[in-house]
């Protein structure tokens, strides 16, 4: 069953205008909105078929991502691919981004070890996001990670008591809450990982299942 609740309305109300996702991406190409376009090997932008009924929302790419220019292809990537089809939800069904387009690292020998995006260059960001969705218009958004919520559904909705809930922002689509698969791969207990795991197999399933809630006509 889902678990209805009402939030104010996303974080990004004034968004980037484009007719389709790929003049999107072509206007985000030359983005300097934050700072992060400048180290980075390119933008990673959104990517799927043309017409979806799931978004899946990522925090930002990775050093291959950064590498490659495409989302979710390093280890969390791979992870997430093994979830979803556990869960029956097939990727290529499903339009994935990211909450920041651009890779923020910081550099250790020849080593590029992620960062985590500031409030700021998350906000900066959602210009892109918040026009993904509005040319997209998914029946139900996959917010992966705090990051992407905090993009989706603003600071006031945190993770961990939100988690496997499917929240209903004012003037977007719904939100259901996980976690990012990156987490999975942080945890050093075995019993612990596998406990998260099938949660999150549990969360993803939710989407395959959900069924956006019927407005009563007026009389
Ligand atoms: S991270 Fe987002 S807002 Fe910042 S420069 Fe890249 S595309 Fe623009």
């Amino acid at each position: 069953m889902n678990i209805a609740a009402s939030v104010g309305p996303a974080l990004a109300l004034e968004v980037a205008d484009a007719e389709s996702i790929a003049e999107l991406r072509h206007q985000a190409e030359g983005c300097t909105r934050c700072d992060l376009y400048r180290n980075a090997t390119q933008i990673v932008f959104g990517e799927g078929p043309g017409k979806v009924e799931i978004v899946l929302v990522g925090e930002q790419p990775g050093d291959q991502e950064d590498l490659s220019g495409r989302p979710f292809v390093g280890p969390a990537g791979r992870l997430l691919d093994r979830c979803l089809d556990e869960a029956g939800l097939d990727r290529q069904r499903c339009y994935v981004t990211n909450a920041v387009k651009h890779f923020k690292f910081t550099p250790r020998g020849k080593r590029r070890l992620h960062s985590k995006p500031n409030a700021g260059e998350i906000k900066r960001c959602a210009w892109w996001l918040g026009a993904e969705l509005n040319i997209i218009k998914p029946k139900l958004v996959v917010a992966l990670g705090a990051s992407a919520l905090y993009a989706l559904l603003g600071p006031k909705v945190k993770l961990k008591p939100e988690r496997g809930h499917i929240l209903y922002p004012a003037n977007r689509p719904p939100v259901l809450v996980t976690i990012h698969p990156s987490y999975l791969l942080r945890i050093r207990d075995e019993a612990e990982q596998r406990r998260q795991r099938r949660d999150f197999v549990s969360d993803l399933h939710k989407a395959v299942e959900f069924q956006p809630l019927k407005v009563d006509s007026q009389p």
